[in-house]
């Protein structure tokens, strides 16, 4: 079992309290001060002890939490604490693949002669961090990143377990079809509404069924239910994203227009993703305010996309998740990065009926102009429109 998956606990809140001492004990919840319209970013586990949940709006978790201390998030804080925690696991691995600021796969095949078993190097690891940085980190070890990463999950805070054969057996049919890396829980919902809430309810589950609610990754998502999963730690990508922004000649405030650029985008994202036969396993969205105040969010996704509609679910997701909703808005973008070649990408996500029909409007824009044909939710867009000069494209 060579497959490390660590992730760091309560991160932003655990960095904070290292700063603060006098906060350590304490509920501290990051993400917005009480009255904004904000939302958890990352709790402490005292918050947590009080129902304070991430992605909760602040206003909820301060009628939960009234005591806790609230805090703005300090990204460049956190990545520089990111940084060093990189510089730890990097001795024991050159492998490594980042999946955000305080998550990342370790494959140890080469370096159980100079550390020892994987057991050994996760407890150097935990030891280290802990030690040098005084944050606890959690890590899973197993055959495979599902496992791994499965492992931490079933291990925090400040875990260590080992998925072998026994707990796979024991333990992973038992499990919700949510500890599914990529079953988000709309799907979730779509499977509960048949009577799957299992691993094992899914693996009994005829697969006409279950191919009905996760079309081509039918077979994917059975093989992670299995324990099985054959995609490697990949060490990051060679290639750059690409994306593109729009600033508007005046702010926009309307929700629904925003919306609609943001769509847009997306599409025109995803053609070009489509055309340089690749998959993004990173969707981006930026926002800038009157006040020029601009801020990003992303989402990293186990398997890559390609078609219009799953970028832009990804990407409304952020934007409805951002704590600068309802605010105007004076430029939007959408990148997409960690891209992969398309055939190397072990099946594809999400959306099959819109792909088809992302390739007729991909063949129209070929032969007849990218203007030629849009999404009819598209056609009252003002902002979108040819002509428009303050469009950046990377
Ligand atoms: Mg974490």
């Amino acid at each position: 079992m060579n497959i490390l998956h660590c992730d760091l606990d309560a991160f932003f809140a655990s960095v904070e309290q290292r700063y603060h001492p006098e906060w350590k004990g304490k509920p501290v919840i990051v993400g917005g001060q009480p009255g904004s319209r904000g939302v958890v970013s990352t709790c402490s586990y005292e918050a947590r002890a009080y129902g304070v949940r991430s992605a909760m709006p602040i206003n909820q978790a301060y009628r939960l939490c009234p005591q806790g201390i609230y805090l703005l998030p300090d990204l460049p804080k956190y990545q520089e604490v990111s940084q060093q925690v990189f510089t730890i696991l990097q001795r024991y691995s050159p492998i490594i693949e980042t999946i955000s600021i305080d998550e990342a796969f370790l494959d140890v095949s080469a370096s159980h002669l100079l550390f020892g078993s994987s057991a050994q190097i996760a407890s150097m690891i935990k030891e280290d961090v802990a030690r040098e940085l005084g944050l606890s980190i959690s890590v899973g070890i197993a055959a495979n990143k599902f496992l791994a990463k499965l492992a931490t999950n079933l291990s925090k805070p400040d875990g260590l377990l080992e998925m072998g054969e026994e707990q796979i057996r024991d333990i992973l049919p038992r499990l919700p079809v949510t500890e599914i890396w990529g079953i988000g829980s709309k799907t979730a919902l779509r499977l509960k509404r048949v009577g799957i809430i299992t691993i094992a309810d899914l693996l009994a589950s005829p697969r006409s069924q279950l191919e009905g609610i996760l079309g081509s990754n039918t077979d994917f998502y059975i093989r992670l239910c299995k324990g099985q999963d054959t995609r490697p730690v990949e060490v990051e990508s060679k290639r750059q994203s690409l994306g593109n922004e729009i600033t508007f000649p005046q702010d926009l405030a309307d929700q629904e227009e925003i919306q609609q650029v943001l769509l847009e985008l997306c599409c025109r994202i995803g053609y070009r993703i489509r055309q340089s036969s690749l998959m993004a396993h990173t969707i981006t969205i930026k926002m800038r305010t009157p006040d020029f105040k601009t801020l990003t969010r992303s989402k990293t996704l186990p398997q890559g996309v390609d078609a219009d509609l799953a970028i832009y679910d990804i990407a409304l997701d952020l934007y409805r998740n951002s704590d600068i909703i309802g605010s105007s808005l004076r430029l939007l973008g959408v990148s997409a990065g960690k891209l992969i070649d398309r055939n190397e990408e072990p099946g594809t996500l999400f959306y099959d009926k819109n792909q088809t029909l992302d390739g007729i409007m991909d063949d129209m824009k070929k032969k007849f102009g990218r203007e030629t044909i849009k999404r009819g939710s598209l056609l009252k867009s003002k902002h979108t429109n040819k002509g428009n000069k303050s469009e950046t494209i990377v």
